[in-house]
């Protein structure tokens, strides 16, 4: 596997799978940008990576684009975005919180596209391009009554990714999703509630990232539609 020569950018950069994401590109030669909002965590990682950082909340549509527009510029164009930024907030409907709702949709779904919009100028104009969206399991089928929403914007990640790589197949740019189960990362920690069952040994970040980085290691001529992992403990 390698990704030398490549220039990737990932949203959500700052911790979990978009963290160890950028670790794996970088240690398989690629230059990476990373997009997101905790400055320190930021500064950090680009003192170890050498990576190019943009802080950026990706809910903001035009702060998306410019963010895009500064990783470009520091790499000297963009040959893979993986939009990775998402958040969960888990609860009933009838219960609901329209903010917790607003901000997955912000985050998950229009912060994705507004990336992804800003990077296809990019993308069209190297040498060949990736998107890769980090959906989810919750994407493939619904986990349980307190998911609708966050699980609603993982379905809307599949169905766009789908059309996006019928939209872009002339332009020979690869379109793919990477679903996980448990992962353990900060997710779980910025809502109120738990999800990652105490039986369930979950997957390390690092376990996505490595499945992230071989799909856009794979040669230009092969594009993997979808990886859906699972922790081994995890029966769907
Ligand atoms: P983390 O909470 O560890 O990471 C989320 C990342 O997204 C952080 O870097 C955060 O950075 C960034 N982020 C959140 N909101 C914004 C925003 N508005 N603008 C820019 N960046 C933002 O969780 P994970 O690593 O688990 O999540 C990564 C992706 O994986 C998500 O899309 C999630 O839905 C998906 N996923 C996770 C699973 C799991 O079990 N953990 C399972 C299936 C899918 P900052 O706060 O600095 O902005």
């Amino acid at each position: 596997m390698s990704l030398i020569g490549r220039r990737v950018l990932v949203t959500g950069a700052t911790s979990g799978i978009g963290e160890a994401t950028a670790r794996a590109c970088a240690a398989e030669g690629a230059r990476v940008a990373l997009v997101a909002r905790r400055r320190e965590r930021l500064a950090a990682l680009a003192e170890e990576l050498g990576a190019v950082t943009v802080e950026a909340d990706v809910r903001d549509v035009d702060a998306a684009a410019q963010a895009v527009d500064e990783a470009a510029a520091g790499m000297g164009g963009l040959d893979a975005v993986v939009n990775n930024a998402g958040i969960m907030r888990t609860g009933t409907i009838a219960d609901g919180d329209v903010d917790d709702w607003r901000a997955m949709l912000d985050t998950n779904v229009l912060g994705l596209l507004a990336v992804t919009k800003a990077a296809i100028p990019h993308l069209r104009a190297a040498e060949r391009g990736d998107v890769v969206n980090v959906s989810s399991m919750s994407g493939r089928r619904v986990a349980g009554s307190r998911s609708a929403v966050y699980s609603g914007t993982k379905h809307a990640v599949h169905g766009i990714s789908r059309a996006l790589r019928r939209e872009l197949h002339d332009d020979r740019i690869r379109v793919s999703l990477v679903s996980p189960g448990f992962v353990d990362t900060e997710l779980d920690q910025h809502q109120r509630e738990a999800t990652i069952p105490r039986e369930v040994s979950a997957l390390r970040a690092e376990d996505v990232a490595r499945a992230i980085a071989r799909l856009l290691a794979e040669p230009p001529e092969v594009n993997v539609l979808e990886v859906a992992i699972l922790p081994t403990a995890q029966e769907t």
